[in-house]
């Protein structure tokens, strides 16, 4: 999970890191109240979970409470690389004398941990790594010692600190491994790391992913979760645990099992293909147990995708039999129905495994006109592209 700016620098607060306390507001006369309370320049930062936010305008600096109202109505609303900004953060202004960068990350290719510190901060380092790569230092970190004193005086002179600020940068590095390592991050990063003009060194921008897979360990983690830059029928389909992720193009594509959607994806875009390009709109696996709840619910996050022409069901029977899915798609549509949003789109269904014959039975009783059964998964696949096609 990425985080906001302000979270960032929040934790970074509590472990020690030296950083600026801030205001994030929503709309420009709270960043004009925001300001007057700060007193003096102020910086206006767009909060989005992208880089480059200064580059494309999303930073600037307000020598006026009014001025900082004026530059929170410029960046409030900006598209940054596809993140709307619906907040800005407002932060006392840093004078900067130099700017540095210090991060840590989990290293998968050589399976530990990296520090990586350059003297030459604020620029992108994809760019520095690139252009300049000795002034990118890289140090590995055995992860059962951590970064003590010893290590992290060795990634501070790796990255050839100077001796006025060696000192510093050696705490911040401890600390910010604490962040690390406490908050169970894969990544801490700190670009820029400045220096001012007094020569204190602050965090004056702040990247933190947490590793969702600890989050047994934080329950405060769940205050970090937001959920404006998620997709809502992603939303939809979590509270309903239902596991559905949006894709661009128009067959709603539902099956049981991860295995069996995936393979699904890749069978109706290679069908696709001779239909103009039709493409999966998404992948929603409903799991196990099919009934006919999940089926409907299923079907009403599908179906509340403008892009979706058609929809494959693909099914194979195990514990949960074709006829209890079979029933499960009558009783869905006659639920969506009664809801007052009646099926309108072609259902493409493939049953297959544990009673599949009586399943396919059920819905050929059921006789809509609208469902249409199709014996293989290829097959089914070339029919549900085709309905796409016509669709569009
Ligand atoms: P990013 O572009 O998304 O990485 O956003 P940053 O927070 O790193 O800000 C981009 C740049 O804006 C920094 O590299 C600084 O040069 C500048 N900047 C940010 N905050 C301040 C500040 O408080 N004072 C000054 N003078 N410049 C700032
Ligand atoms: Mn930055």
């Amino acid at each position: 999970m990425d985080l906001y700016e302000f979270q960032a620098k929040e934790l970074f607060a509590k472990h020690g890191v030296p950083t600026q306390a801030g205001e994030v507001v929503r709309s420009p006369k709270h960043a004009q109240e925001a300001a007057e309370r700060i007193g003096g320049l102020v910086v206006v930062k767009a909060q989005v979970k992208t880089g480059g936010r200064g580059k494309a305008g999303g930073v600037k600096l307000a020598a006026t409470p009014q001025e900082a109202h004026d530059r929170a109505q410029d960046i409030l609303g900006l598209d940054i690389k596809g993140h709307i900004v619906h907040q800005v953060l407002i932060n006392p202004a840093a004078d900067i004398a130099e700017e540095y960068y210090v991060s840590f990350l989990l290293d998968r290719a050589h399976r530990t941990f990296l520090a990586m510190a350059s003297k030459e901060g604020g620029m992108e380092i994809e760019q520095l790594a690139v252009e300049r790569p000795e002034a990118l230092a890289k140090v590995a970190i055995d992860a059962i010692v951590g970064v003590d004193q010893a290590k992290a005086e060795e990634i501070a002179d790796a990255a050839g600190f100077d001796a006025s600020v060696r000192d510093q940068v050696v705490e911040i590095l401890k600390k910010l491994w604490d962040v690390f390592i406490k908050e169970d991050a894969t990544l801490v990063e700190v670009n820029p790391l400045v220096k001012t003009p007094e020569g204190l060194v602050v965090a004056l921008d702040g990247k933190v992913s947490l590793d969702e897979n600890a989050e047994f360990r934080h329950p405060d983690f769940e205050s970090l979760v937001d959920d404006t830059a998620t997709d809502p029928l992603e939303l939809k389909a979590r509270e309903k645990d239902l596991n559905y992720v949006k894709l661009s193009g128009s067959v709603g594509v539902i099956g049981n099992g991860a295995g069996l959607v995936m393979s699904t994806l890749d069978v109706v875009a290679y069908a696709g293909e001779e239909f103009g390009g039709q493409k999966p709109a998404n992948f929603l696996d409903i799991g196990g147990g099919a009934s006919a709840q999940v089926m409907a619910d299923g079907l009403e996050i599908i179906l509340g995708d403008a892009e979706v022409k058609a929809v494959f069901v693909n099914v194979f029977g195990g514990i949960t039999a074709c006829d209890a899915v079979a029933n499960g798609i009558v009783q869905a549509v006659q639920m969506l129905a009664d809801k007052g949003e009646p099926v309108t789109k072609p259902l493409v269904v493939r049953l297959d495994g544990n009673n599949a014959d009586l399943g396919r039975q059920i819905l050929t009783d059921a006789g809509n006109p609208l469902v249409q059964l199709v014996d293989t998964m290829d097959d089914a696949a070339r029919r549900v592209a085709q309905l796409a096609a016509q669709g569009a």
